[in-house]
């Protein structure tokens, strides 16, 4: 039955939060017993995670397809087919913030649109025919081809098919494993990773270059990838490929002739790190770009890992000027914040720690804080930083989440597109913290674009007419 899945598409998700969130109104909600273990609420930590998410509980995480998207989607001069229904297309079709200095190519999702008489007798023939009018139209440096549940179940050849059309128009032309049933979107980052992988070193050249990078894990939402990579030129580094905001298919070729690998969102590309680490002998390290302390520790990062006097004394130089103009601009927001109570929820566990103490940088407390894919490691570390008493979850659906928001009386709710809609009808306070955001939060200036966007939701009159605080 569709509503025991575990990880749910968009409409039918959205259904079954809808008419949960309508009925719960005052009463108590209480956690699915095999929910228990995800949970921390205080006490001896001994939660669970990295499970298969429970039947009937309404998962936030989205399918492997959708994941494989997130990452490879930014590409902006890639050609990016699903094949499959035209469902699975529209999920994710132009939703992301990611910019592009150039071509726009990724803003296109194309789709097979397979039908009944496809899925019948095959789509072999129409993705061979759709790759060569889309390659013949566009010209794109490469091609990735997407496969969706449907396409699993019916056993197209992608890959054959992939291997032909690359030989006739000679780009590669890559078949990306990312079947939504295969499980939640981190098998989709993992089947993007393998699909990068196989660009990755054809350029045809070794040779290292020097103090250079590869920034891996950022989407350039907002544009924020150009605020961080201009800290970094500042310092007199070299950026050779991002991965995968403003990505170009040429710069990729090249990722194994940059000498370090700063990984962001390691959820989502950590394994592509560890194949240039295996394969290329590339060292990574990793950072966050959100909140002062974090944006400063990944620039002084690189330049302890360059062993570079002159490199240390511009990270310096960079931080010192981008702090002192920051702190006078953040002091009215941090008046009027000082003592209101957050929530987080994150696809990541990494960038809960950011938003723990970019928070703390606005004088709030956080209450509750998760992920959908962290660690048991990741979430002791974070039970570690957060104060006690604070909830940490994994894996959390809806209702748990509207509980703990009603339980600790938020102000603020952390989280993405999915979130959004529980913070409203629960008459909280919202900040969109993931790839739909057309707000740059990462580095400095991102630290002030955070605080104002904080500071207008949570201080918004119009929370006091929200049933919830009408009545108390
Ligand atoms: S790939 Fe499967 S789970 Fe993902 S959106 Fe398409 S049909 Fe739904």
């Amino acid at each position: 039955m569709h509503t025991q899945l575990g990880v749910l598409c968009g409409s039918a998700r959205e259904a079954s939060e809808s008419r949960a969130l309508t009925k719960m109104s005052n009463e108590t909600i209480n956690l699915l017993e095999k929910r228990k273990r995800q949970v921390h609420a205080g006490g001896e930590f001994a939660m669970e995670a990295e499970k298969q998410s429970l039947a009937g509980s309404v998962s936030q995480r989205s399918c492997s397809f959708c994941g494989s998207r997130v990452v490879l989607y930014p590409i902006a001069d890639a050609l990016h087919l699903v094949h499959g229904p035209i469902g699975c297309a529209s999920y994710t079709w132009d939703i992301r913030g990611s910019l592009s200095s150039g071509p726009e190519l990724h803003r296109l999702s194309f789709s097979t649109d397979m039908q009944e008489r496809d899925v019948v007798y095959g789509g072999e023939k129409k993705l061979y025919h759709a790759l060569i009018e889309l390659i013949d139209e566009y010209k794109p440096k490469a091609a990735f081809v997407y496969a969706t549940c449907i396409i699993g179940v019916i056993g197209d050849d992608v890959k054959a098919v992939c291997k032909k059309v690359q030989a006739e128009k000679g780009i590669p032309v890559i078949a990306v494993d990312s079947e939504g049933f295969k499980g939640s979107k981190k098998e989709g980052y993992k089947a993007a990773c393998d699909a990068l992988f196989k660009i990755v070193g054809t350029d045809g050249v070794k040779k290292t270059l020097p103090n250079s990078i590869n920034i891996l894990g950022d989407f350039n939402l907002a544009g924020e990838l150009w605020i961080i990579k201009d800290y970094y030129e500042r310092m007199g580094v070299q950026v050779v490929c991002t991965v995968s905001g403003d990505g170009r298919v040429d710069d990729i070729r090249k990722a194994h002739r940059a000498r370090l690998n700063i990984v962001q969102c390691s959820g989502s590309v950590s394994n592509l790190a560890r194949m240039l680490e295996h394969e290329y002998g590339t060292p990574m390290i990793r950072a966050s770009y959100f909140g002062i302390e974090d944006m400063s520790k990944a620039l002084y990062d690189v330049a302890d890992f360059f062993d570079d006097d002159a490199m240390h004394a511009a990270a310096q130089r960079v931080i010192q000027e981008e702090v002192a103009a920051l702190m006078p601009q953040l002091a009215p927001y941090r008046k009027d914040l000082k003592g209101k109570k957050a929530a987080v929820y994150t696809g990541g566990a990494f960038k809960v720690f950011s938003l723990v103490r970019s928070l703390r940088t606005l004088g709030m407390d956080v209450v509750m804080a998760g992920s959908q894919t962290g660690t048991v490691e990741d979430y002791k570390l974070l039970s570690e930083l957060c104060d006690p008493g604070t909830v940490i979850v994994d894996d959390t659906n809806p209702l748990e989440l509207a509980k703990f928001i009603k339980e600790k009386d938020v102000d603020l709710f952390i989280g993405g597109v999915k979130e959004r809609p529980i913070a409203y009808k629960l008459g909280v306070g919202f900040c969109d913290h993931n790839h739909e955001r057309k707000e740059a939060l990462a580095g400095f200036i991102g630290m002030l674009n955070f605080a104002k966007e904080v500071h207008a939701s949570v201080m918004s009159p119009v929370w006091q007419f929200a049933p919830r605080r009408a009545r108390t």
